[in-house]
C-alpha cells in the first residue's frame, strides 16, 4: 500500500484540507475558510449587491447554504458599522416537525451571533398552512405539487416579512450552481424574459434581492457550513421529490466533474447574453414585477383561500 501525501496550502504551506479543481489550488482549513469570505466579499463589491447603510435582511431557512450565508455576512458587515443584518424564516407550515427543527438550528445560531431573528408562517400570511393546501385537495384540483406551492409562497412571504421589518434587501443563499440551475431552467422552459439571478435590481418600489454566494459553488459552502460547525437537520421534508431542478443538478454535477470550470464558464457568458432589464409590468395586487396581470404568487394564494372557504 502507497501512503497519499496531503498537499501543502499553496497559500500558508500547511496541510491542505480542500483542492480547488477549477483554480489548481490547495487550501488549508483557515485558507479555504478566509478564501469563501474573501469571495463573497468581492461578489457583493463586483455586483454592488449590498450598500453601506443596508438593513439587509438574510432568509433562513436552518439549512447549511443559508446559515452559511449568515455566518459570512455576519463577518463581512462587521467593517461596516452602519448597515443592521436580521434573519427572517418563513415556516410554511409542513408538518412533522419539519420546520421546527430547522427553525430551533436557525435561532441557536443567530442567538450565538447575535443577530435578530424573525419568523413569519404561511398560517399568519395567508390563512393556511402548506399542509392544508396540500391535505385538502387543494393543491391536486389546482394540478400543482406541494414544493411549487411552497416555493412561490414563500417567495412571497420573504417579501412581506422585509416589508414588515423595514429591509432595504433581502439577501438569499443561492450559490453558484443554484443560479446556473435556475437560468438553465428557465431556458428550457421556453421562458422569453429571462431576468438576472441574484442580483441587485433598484426600481424604486420592490426590495431588492441579492445572492452573495452566486460565485461560491455548493459544495465548497457545505464543506465551509461542515467547517463552522452548522448543525445539519436530520428530518427530511415529506413532500420532497424528484423535479426537474433536481435533474438539471444531477447533469451539471457530471458536467462540472468532468470540465470543473464549466459553472463559472456558463453564468458568465449567460450573463453577457442577457438584456438590460426594461419597465416591468406590476401585480394588481402586491405590486411586484411580473409579466401577467396578477403574479403566480398571488393567484395560487386566492385559488388555495377559495378552495379551503368551498370545502
Ligand atoms: Fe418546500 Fe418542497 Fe422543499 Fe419541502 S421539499 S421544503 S415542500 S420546496
Ligand atoms: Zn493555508
Ligand atoms: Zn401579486
Amino acid at each position: 500500500m502507497k501512503a497519499v501525501k496531503a498537499l501543502s496550502c499553496s497559500i500558508c504551506g500547511g496541510r491542505s484540507i480542500y483542492f480547488k479543481r477549477y483554480s489548481g489550488e490547495a487550501l488549508c482549513e483557515k485558507c479555504f475558510k478566509k478564501d469563501v469570505v474573501n469571495r463573497v466579499r468581492r461578489t457583493i463589491s463586483r455586483y454592488d449587491l449590498l450598500k453601506p447603510y443596508d438593513r439587509i435582511m438574510v432568509a433562513v431557512s436552518g439549512g447549511k447554504d443559508s446559515l452559511a450565508l449568515l455566518k459570512i455576512l455576519y463577518e463581512i458587515e462587521q467593517d461596516f458599522p452602519q448597515a443592521k443584518l436580521f434573519a427572517a424564516l418563513i415556516n410554511e407550515g409542513i408538518g412533522e416537525d419539519y420546520r421546527e427543527e430547522s427553525e430551533k438550528i436557525a435561532e441557536q445560531i443567530c442567538s450565538d451571533l447575535g443577530v435578530p431573528f424573525y419568523t413569519l408562517s404561511f398560517e399568519e400570511a395567508f390563512g393556511f398552512t402548506l399542509r392544508e393546501a396540500v391535505e385538502s385537495g387543494a393543491a391536486k384540483k389546482l394540478g400543482v405539487n406541494p414544493c411549487t406551492i411552497c416555493g412561490v409562497l414563500r417567495r412571497k412571504a420573504l417579501v412581506l416579512a422585509a416589508r414588515r421589518l423595514n429591509a432595504t434587501v433581502i439577501a438569499t443563499a443561492h450559490t453558484l450552481d443554484d443560479v446556473v440551475q435556475t437560468y438553465l431552467l428557465n431556458l428550457l422552459k421556453g421562458e422569453g424574459n429571462i431576468k438576472p439571478v441574484g442580483l441587485r435590481r433598484e426600481n424604486g418600489y420592490v426590495i431588492p434581492r441579492v445572492a452573495p454566494l452566486r460565485l461560491v459553488p455548493e459544495h465548497e459552502i457545505a464543506l465551509y457550513a461542515y467547517l463552522e460547525k452548522i448543525p445539519f437537520q436530520t428530518k427530511t421534508c415529506p413532500y420532497t421529490h424528484t423535479s426537474m431542478r433536481d435533474r438539471v443538478r444531477t447533469f451539471l454535477n457530471w458536467y462540472a466533474a468532468h470540465r470543473p470550470e464549466a459553472l463559472y464558464a456558463f453564468l458568465n457568458n449567460f450573463e453577457r447574453m442577457l438584456p438590460k432589464p426594461g419597465t416591468e409590468n406590476r401585480c394588481e395586487i402586491c405590486g411586484e414585477p411580473t409579466s401577467r396581470r396578477i403574479c403566480r404568487a398571488c393567484e395560487l394564494e386566492l385559488a388555495i383561500r377559495n378552495y379551503l372557504r368551498r370545502s
